[in-house]
Protein backbone atom coordinates (compact mmCIF):
# COMPACT_ATOMS: atom_id res chain seq x y z
CA UNK A 1 0.00 0.00 0.00
CA UNK A 2 1.49 3.23 -1.00
CA UNK A 3 0.87 5.76 2.16
CA UNK A 4 2.03 8.73 -0.15
CA UNK A 5 -0.99 11.27 -0.87
CA UNK A 6 -0.97 11.42 -4.35
CA UNK A 7 -3.41 13.74 -6.65
CA UNK A 8 -4.49 10.51 -8.11
CA UNK A 9 -8.27 11.11 -8.58
CA UNK A 10 -8.83 7.91 -10.83
CA UNK A 11 -7.16 5.67 -8.27
CA UNK A 12 -9.16 7.26 -5.81
CA UNK A 13 -12.64 6.65 -8.10
CA UNK A 14 -11.48 2.91 -8.47
CA UNK A 15 -10.86 2.35 -4.66
CA UNK A 16 -13.99 3.80 -3.95
CA UNK A 17 -15.65 1.87 -6.63
CA UNK A 18 -14.37 -1.41 -4.93
CA UNK A 19 -15.49 -0.66 -1.29
CA UNK A 20 -12.40 0.85 0.14
CA UNK A 21 -11.92 3.99 2.32
CA UNK A 22 -10.42 6.88 0.77
CA UNK A 23 -9.41 9.99 2.42
CA UNK A 24 -10.99 12.94 0.34
CA UNK A 25 -10.31 16.65 0.30
CA UNK A 26 -13.26 19.31 0.59
CA UNK A 27 -12.89 22.98 1.62
CA UNK A 28 -14.90 22.67 4.58
CA UNK A 29 -12.33 19.45 6.20
CA UNK A 30 -11.14 16.21 4.58
CA UNK A 31 -13.36 13.30 4.77
CA UNK A 32 -13.45 9.56 4.57
CA UNK A 33 -15.06 8.89 1.83
CA UNK A 34 -16.92 5.68 0.84
CA UNK A 35 -19.19 4.46 -1.51
CA UNK A 36 -23.08 6.01 -0.17
CA UNK A 37 -24.91 3.31 -1.60
CA UNK A 38 -22.58 0.65 -0.59
CA UNK A 39 -23.59 -0.49 3.21
CA UNK A 40 -20.46 -2.82 3.57
CA UNK A 41 -18.10 0.28 2.38
CA UNK A 42 -20.12 2.90 4.62
CA UNK A 43 -20.32 0.29 7.70
CA UNK A 44 -16.13 0.72 7.39
CA UNK A 45 -16.43 4.11 8.01
CA UNK A 46 -17.96 3.48 11.56
CA UNK A 47 -15.33 0.93 12.04
CA UNK A 48 -12.37 3.30 11.77
CA UNK A 49 -13.38 6.06 13.34
CA UNK A 50 -14.32 4.11 16.49
CA UNK A 51 -17.47 5.87 17.55
CA UNK A 52 -19.80 3.94 19.80
CA UNK A 53 -22.56 5.03 18.18
CA UNK A 54 -24.28 5.38 14.47
CA UNK A 55 -25.27 8.66 13.34
CA UNK A 56 -26.08 9.56 10.13
CA UNK A 57 -23.93 11.15 7.74
CA UNK A 58 -23.70 13.90 5.01
CA UNK A 59 -23.79 12.16 1.67
CA UNK A 60 -21.93 14.34 -0.99
CA UNK A 61 -23.19 15.01 -4.97
CA UNK A 62 -22.03 16.48 -7.76
CA UNK A 63 -24.48 19.06 -8.25
CA UNK A 64 -27.86 19.97 -7.27
CA UNK A 65 -29.60 17.63 -9.54
CA UNK A 66 -27.86 14.83 -8.51
CA UNK A 67 -29.17 15.71 -5.06
CA UNK A 68 -32.60 15.97 -5.97
CA UNK A 69 -32.46 12.40 -7.51
CA UNK A 70 -31.81 11.72 -3.17
CA UNK A 71 -33.66 13.90 -1.48
CA UNK A 72 -37.00 15.70 -1.37
CA UNK A 73 -36.57 19.90 -1.81
CA UNK A 74 -38.99 22.06 -1.44
CA UNK A 75 -38.86 25.65 -2.62
CA UNK A 76 -37.34 26.71 -0.01
CA UNK A 77 -34.84 24.23 0.37
CA UNK A 78 -33.68 24.78 -3.55
CA UNK A 79 -33.25 28.07 -2.67
CA UNK A 80 -30.72 27.68 -0.08
CA UNK A 81 -29.02 25.28 -2.67
CA UNK A 82 -28.71 27.83 -4.86
CA UNK A 83 -27.56 30.29 -2.50
CA UNK A 84 -24.65 28.32 -1.16
CA UNK A 85 -23.86 25.16 -3.40
CA UNK A 86 -20.98 24.30 -3.88
CA UNK A 87 -20.07 25.04 -0.71
CA UNK A 88 -19.76 24.64 3.78
CA UNK A 89 -23.69 23.76 3.96
CA UNK A 90 -25.54 20.20 4.48
CA UNK A 91 -29.20 20.13 3.89
CA UNK A 92 -31.09 17.70 5.63
CA UNK A 93 -34.18 16.89 3.68
CA UNK A 94 -36.54 14.17 3.17
CA UNK A 95 -35.08 11.02 1.64
CA UNK A 96 -36.72 9.90 -2.00
CA UNK A 97 -38.63 7.01 -1.94
CA UNK A 98 -35.88 5.10 -4.31
CA UNK A 99 -32.98 7.45 -2.91
CA UNK A 100 -29.85 4.54 -3.56
CA UNK A 101 -27.98 5.77 -0.36
CA UNK A 102 -27.99 3.08 2.03
CA UNK A 103 -29.53 3.09 5.43
CA UNK A 104 -26.63 2.74 7.45
CA UNK A 105 -25.71 6.16 5.83
CA UNK A 106 -28.47 7.72 6.81
CA UNK A 107 -28.67 5.72 10.45
CA UNK A 108 -32.22 4.49 9.35
CA UNK A 109 -33.97 7.96 9.39
CA UNK A 110 -36.01 9.01 6.65
CA UNK A 111 -34.08 11.84 6.21
CA UNK A 112 -31.07 12.42 4.94
CA UNK A 113 -28.13 15.31 4.45
CA UNK A 114 -26.69 16.14 1.07
CA UNK A 115 -24.13 18.77 0.55
CA UNK A 116 -22.04 19.69 -2.98
CA UNK A 117 -18.72 20.48 -1.77
CA UNK A 118 -16.26 23.10 -4.00
CA UNK A 119 -13.38 21.71 -3.86
CA UNK A 120 -12.08 21.01 -7.11
CA UNK A 121 -10.02 17.82 -6.61
CA UNK A 122 -13.74 16.39 -4.53
CA UNK A 123 -15.29 17.89 -7.83
CA UNK A 124 -13.70 15.92 -9.92
CA UNK A 125 -13.79 12.43 -8.25
CA UNK A 126 -17.75 12.87 -7.64
CA UNK A 127 -18.08 13.63 -11.46
CA UNK A 128 -15.85 10.56 -12.04
CA UNK A 129 -17.64 8.58 -9.69
CA UNK A 130 -20.78 9.37 -10.52
CA UNK A 131 -22.70 8.28 -7.48
CA UNK A 132 -22.86 10.04 -3.73
CA UNK A 133 -19.99 9.63 -1.54
CA UNK A 134 -20.97 9.20 2.24
CA UNK A 135 -17.70 10.82 4.15
CA UNK A 136 -17.68 12.60 7.69
CA UNK A 137 -14.60 13.80 9.20
CA UNK A 138 -11.10 12.06 8.86
CA UNK A 139 -10.92 11.79 12.25
CA UNK A 140 -10.79 9.12 14.83
CA UNK A 141 -14.05 9.82 17.60
CA UNK A 142 -12.69 12.65 19.68
CA UNK A 143 -9.82 13.93 17.73
CA UNK A 144 -9.90 17.16 16.25
CA UNK A 145 -10.90 17.21 12.40
CA UNK A 146 -7.67 16.77 9.98
CA UNK A 147 -7.52 19.74 7.68
CA UNK A 148 -4.55 18.55 5.81
CA UNK A 149 -3.63 14.94 4.23
CA UNK A 150 -0.90 14.67 6.28
CA UNK A 151 -3.34 15.32 8.82
CA UNK A 152 -5.43 12.16 7.57
CA UNK A 153 -2.60 9.90 7.41
CA UNK A 154 -1.72 10.34 11.17
CA UNK A 155 -4.78 9.41 11.88
CA UNK A 156 -6.16 6.54 9.35
CA UNK A 157 -2.54 5.36 7.42
CA UNK A 158 -3.32 1.75 7.71
CA UNK A 159 -7.24 1.83 7.09
CA UNK A 160 -7.30 3.63 3.73
CA UNK A 161 -6.01 3.04 0.40
CA UNK A 162 -5.93 6.37 -0.73
CA UNK A 163 -5.83 9.89 0.81
CA UNK A 164 -5.93 12.41 -2.20
CA UNK A 165 -4.20 15.58 -0.79
CA UNK A 166 -5.85 18.54 -2.09
CA UNK A 167 -3.53 20.83 -0.06
CA UNK A 168 -4.98 22.86 3.47
CA UNK A 169 -8.76 22.50 3.84
CA UNK A 170 -9.77 26.18 3.10
CA UNK A 171 -12.48 26.87 5.45
CA UNK A 172 -11.46 24.45 8.50
CA UNK A 173 -14.65 23.92 10.25
CA UNK A 174 -17.32 21.22 9.03
CA UNK A 175 -20.61 22.35 7.04
CA UNK A 176 -23.19 24.14 8.62
CA UNK A 177 -26.19 21.92 8.80
CA UNK A 178 -29.66 23.10 8.00
CA UNK A 179 -32.81 20.95 8.08
CA UNK A 180 -35.48 21.79 5.47
CA UNK A 181 -39.49 20.85 5.69
CA UNK A 182 -41.29 22.54 3.82
CA UNK A 183 -40.92 26.14 4.38
CA UNK A 184 -39.52 25.65 7.41
CA UNK A 185 -35.21 25.75 7.86
CA UNK A 186 -33.94 24.65 11.05
CA UNK A 187 -30.57 24.83 12.00
CA UNK A 188 -28.82 21.78 13.04
CA UNK A 189 -25.01 22.84 13.27
CA UNK A 190 -23.29 26.54 13.24
CA UNK A 191 -20.20 25.19 10.70
CA UNK A 192 -18.23 26.80 7.87
CA UNK A 193 -21.31 29.65 7.51
CA UNK A 194 -22.50 32.17 9.68
CA UNK A 195 -26.00 32.35 11.26
CA UNK A 196 -26.43 35.50 9.16
CA UNK A 197 -25.08 34.47 6.18
CA UNK A 198 -28.00 31.64 6.03
CA UNK A 199 -30.70 33.99 7.81
CA UNK A 200 -30.28 36.14 4.90
CA UNK A 201 -32.01 33.17 2.52
CA UNK A 202 -34.08 32.09 5.04
CA UNK A 203 -35.26 34.47 7.51
CA UNK A 204 -35.10 33.28 11.30
CA UNK A 205 -33.81 30.02 11.55
CA UNK A 206 -35.63 27.54 13.99
CA UNK A 207 -33.50 25.69 16.91
CA UNK A 208 -33.87 22.13 16.74
CA UNK A 209 -35.85 22.45 20.17
CA UNK A 210 -38.21 24.54 19.22
CA UNK A 211 -39.50 22.96 16.15
CA UNK A 212 -40.18 19.47 18.28
CA UNK A 213 -41.74 21.39 20.57
CA UNK A 214 -43.97 23.21 17.87
CA UNK A 215 -45.19 20.01 16.23
CA UNK A 216 -44.04 17.16 18.25
CA UNK A 217 -45.45 14.59 15.30
CA UNK A 218 -44.09 16.33 12.17
CA UNK A 219 -40.98 15.23 10.11
CA UNK A 220 -39.61 18.58 11.74
CA UNK A 221 -37.91 16.51 14.57
CA UNK A 222 -35.20 15.64 12.33
CA UNK A 223 -33.07 13.96 14.97
CA UNK A 224 -35.37 11.66 16.04
CA UNK A 225 -34.09 8.22 15.80
CA UNK A 226 -35.80 5.42 13.77
CA UNK A 227 -37.00 2.79 15.81
CA UNK A 228 -39.26 -0.18 14.37
CA UNK A 229 -42.86 -0.45 15.04
CA UNK A 230 -43.03 -3.78 16.63
CA UNK A 231 -41.78 -4.52 19.96
CA UNK A 232 -38.18 -5.21 20.48
CA UNK A 233 -36.70 -8.25 22.48
CA UNK A 234 -33.07 -8.41 22.67
CA UNK A 235 -30.25 -11.47 23.42
CA UNK A 236 -33.36 -13.85 22.36
CA UNK A 237 -32.58 -16.89 20.94
CA UNK A 238 -35.88 -18.37 19.45
CA UNK A 239 -38.88 -16.42 18.33
CA UNK A 240 -42.77 -18.05 19.10
CA UNK A 241 -45.03 -17.86 16.43
CA UNK A 242 -46.10 -14.91 15.13
CA UNK A 243 -42.45 -13.36 16.25
CA UNK A 244 -39.58 -12.58 13.87
CA UNK A 245 -36.24 -13.71 14.78
CA UNK A 246 -32.92 -11.37 13.85
CA UNK A 247 -29.93 -13.92 14.23
CA UNK A 248 -26.27 -13.25 14.39
CA UNK A 249 -23.82 -15.84 13.78
CA UNK A 250 -23.69 -19.50 12.59
CA UNK A 251 -26.28 -21.03 14.95
CA UNK A 252 -28.87 -18.94 13.41
CA UNK A 253 -29.05 -20.62 10.06
CA UNK A 254 -33.00 -21.33 10.37
CA UNK A 255 -33.84 -17.29 11.28
CA UNK A 256 -36.08 -15.26 9.65
CA UNK A 257 -32.90 -12.88 9.23
CA UNK A 258 -29.18 -13.17 9.95
CA UNK A 259 -27.16 -10.28 10.52
CA UNK A 260 -24.12 -12.11 9.57
CA UNK A 261 -24.07 -15.72 9.27
CA UNK A 262 -20.34 -15.48 9.66
CA UNK A 263 -20.43 -13.65 13.08
CA UNK A 264 -18.84 -10.54 11.65
CA UNK A 265 -20.23 -7.35 13.63
CA UNK A 266 -19.23 -4.87 10.54
CA UNK A 267 -21.36 -7.41 8.36
CA UNK A 268 -24.13 -7.09 11.04
CA UNK A 269 -23.80 -3.00 11.06
CA UNK A 270 -23.91 -2.88 7.35
CA UNK A 271 -27.15 -5.10 7.33
CA UNK A 272 -28.70 -3.95 10.58
CA UNK A 273 -30.82 -0.99 9.53
CA UNK A 274 -32.42 -2.39 6.37
CA UNK A 275 -32.77 -5.69 8.22
CA UNK A 276 -34.15 -3.92 10.61
CA UNK A 277 -37.26 -2.05 8.34
CA UNK A 278 -37.55 -5.85 6.72
CA UNK A 279 -38.59 -7.28 9.68
CA UNK A 280 -40.83 -4.61 10.68
CA UNK A 281 -42.89 -4.27 7.55
CA UNK A 282 -43.69 -8.33 8.12
CA UNK A 283 -45.91 -7.15 11.02
CA UNK A 284 -44.70 -9.30 13.86
CA UNK A 285 -45.54 -9.06 17.18
CA UNK A 286 -42.03 -8.36 18.04
CA UNK A 287 -39.00 -8.69 16.74
CA UNK A 288 -36.31 -10.89 18.72
CA UNK A 289 -32.58 -9.72 18.25
CA UNK A 290 -30.02 -12.67 19.01
CA UNK A 291 -26.91 -11.28 21.27
CA UNK A 292 -24.15 -10.03 19.40
CA UNK A 293 -20.67 -9.39 21.02
CA UNK A 294 -20.16 -5.62 22.26
CA UNK A 295 -16.52 -5.79 20.74
CA UNK A 296 -15.79 -2.87 17.95
CA UNK A 297 -18.43 -1.60 15.36
CA UNK A 298 -20.95 -4.16 18.42
CA UNK A 299 -20.86 -1.61 21.11
CA UNK A 300 -22.19 1.18 18.66
CA UNK A 301 -25.15 -1.84 17.33
CA UNK A 302 -25.75 -2.57 20.76
CA UNK A 303 -26.38 1.33 21.66
CA UNK A 304 -28.77 1.42 18.80
CA UNK A 305 -30.45 -1.72 19.32
CA UNK A 306 -31.19 -1.03 23.23
CA UNK A 307 -32.91 2.40 22.11
CA UNK A 308 -34.54 0.49 19.32
CA UNK A 309 -35.75 -1.67 22.30
CA UNK A 310 -37.10 1.26 24.45
CA UNK A 311 -39.55 3.22 22.49
P1 LIG B 1 -20.01 14.95 9.95
O1 LIG B 1 -20.30 13.91 8.90
O2 LIG B 1 -18.97 14.50 10.94
O3 LIG B 1 -19.70 16.28 9.35
O4 LIG B 1 -21.37 15.12 10.77
C1 LIG B 1 -22.60 15.06 10.12
C2 LIG B 1 -23.59 15.96 10.82
O5 LIG B 1 -24.82 16.01 10.11
C3 LIG B 1 -23.92 15.46 12.21
O6 LIG B 1 -24.06 16.56 13.07
C4 LIG B 1 -25.24 14.74 11.99
O7 LIG B 1 -25.98 14.60 13.16
C5 LIG B 1 -25.91 15.63 10.94
N1 LIG B 1 -26.86 14.85 10.13
C6 LIG B 1 -26.58 14.06 9.09
N2 LIG B 1 -27.70 13.47 8.61
C7 LIG B 1 -28.73 13.90 9.36
C8 LIG B 1 -30.13 13.65 9.38
N3 LIG B 1 -30.69 12.80 8.50
N4 LIG B 1 -30.84 14.25 10.31
C9 LIG B 1 -30.28 15.09 11.19
N5 LIG B 1 -28.97 15.36 11.24
C10 LIG B 1 -28.19 14.79 10.34
MG1 LIG C 1 -16.80 15.09 12.60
Amino acid sequence: MDQKPLKNVLGAVAALARGDLVGLPTETVYGLGADATNADAVAKIFAAKGRPHFNPLISHVVSLEAAEALGVFSPLARKLAKAFWPGPLSLVVARQPDCAVCDLACAGLDTIALRVPSHPLMQQVLHAFGKPVAAPSANVSGRPSPTTASHVLEEFGDTLTLVLDGGPSLVGLESAVVAVTGDQATLLRLGGLSREALEAVTGPLLAPDASAKAAPASPGMVLRHYSPRAPVRLNGSSASSGEVMIGFGPDFDGADFNLSPAGDVVEAAAQLFAVLRAADALNPSAIVIAAIPETGLGEAIADRLRRAADP
